[in-house]
């Protein structure tokens, strides 16, 4: 019987080690079970007494980067690509535990969390999973960036990119993403974040990215991509922008019944659209389902990819 219409959780607590992208320090993070309702909540180890980052949109802080969440005065950064693998896999609550103020990079995909979840195991629980039903059409832009989420019945994104550079010139710069029919895990989750070496440099000035090397990173430069295996897919760019767009959406504090288009959006617009639809009562709805089987397809095979 189908238990898609149940919350889950991980069945186990676990660990891993890497280095964070902006101070190249070494971070621990462990990953825990939480009650039902709990939703995701990052704490930080290393200040005094813990301090609780719950990943919701008002939380949000400095998203010049990458994604921050704020608790006063303290910061927890680089949380998008766990987060899209939490929502990748349909993971409602966890309790995610770090000692430091980044999290690690891991190799710059979500890939190296989804394989950390699965080895802890995903399991159902007694509550009914709430979704938010998308009932009109929002929609933030700044410039000629824009995104938007609009009613629909399942899972989907779509995302356009626009670089006048010969590299994205040369690959896909527009996917669509139907989560009835494609697989998170296989299709979005490898998928590396990217930059520019010269804005690397940049960073490396402000005492930034210090962590960031080929290792975490698709690194192009004037003409050419400098990784030595190049991408993973043609379109590595691009779903790496919609993995980052699944992460963002995440901080809704539900699974999303409705579809995403992004058109050069980055975290800061994608968090605006966020915030919009949160402060627009009526454009959604918080729905659940009595049976798993009434779940529509894009979530029904969540719950498969988990184990
Ligand atoms: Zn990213």
């Amino acid at each position: 019987m189908s238990t898609a219409n149940l919350q889950q959780t991980l069945r186990n607590s676990i660990g891993a080690t890497g280095v964070a992208l902006h101070t190249g320090r070494k971070v621990n993070l462990s990953l825990h079970p939480a009650e039902v309702d709990t939703g995701i909540v990052f704490k930080r180890t290393d200040l005094p007494g813990g301090v609780n980052f719950p990943a919701r949109a008002a939380a949000v802080g400095n998203t010049q980067m990458a994604t921050s969440l704020c608790s006063g005065e303290n910061q927890l950064s680089t949380i998008e690509h766990l987060m899209a693998a939490l929502s990748g896999l349909g993971i409602d609550n966890v309790v995610v535990e770090v000692d430091g103020g980044e999290l690690p990079i891991m190799d710059g995909s979500a890939a190296p969390f989804v394989f950390l979840l699965q080895s802890a195991g995903v399991v159902a629980q007694s509550s009914s999973k709430k979704f938010l039903r998308v009932l009109r059409p929002v929609s933030v832009s700044d410039g000629d960036a824009s995104a938007t989420l609009s009613p629909y019945e399942g899972f989907q994104l779509s995302y356009t990119l626009e670089y006048d550079h010969p590299v994205f010139a040369a690959h896909a710069h527009t996917a669509t993403v139907e989560f009835s029919s494609t697989s998170f895990v296989k299709e979005v989750s490898r998928a590396r974040t990217f930059g520019f070496l010269a804005d690397f440099e940049k960073l490396r000035d402000l005492n930034l990215a210090q962590g960031g090397s080929l290792d975490n990173a698709v690194v192009v430069d004037d003409s050419k991509i400098l990784n030595e295996h190049g991408l993973r897919a043609r379109d590595e760019f691009v779903k790496h922008k919609i993995l980052d767009a699944i992460g963002d959406l995440y901080r809704l504090g539900f699974s999303t019944l409705g579809g995403f288009h992004g058109h050069k959006s980055g975290h800061g617009l994608n968090n605006q659209l966020v915030r919009k639809l949160l402060s627009e009562p009526d454009s959604y709805e918080i729905v659940t389902f009595d049976q798993g089987d009434q779940v529509p397809e894009a979530y029904a095979r969540q719950s498969t990819e988990a184990a």
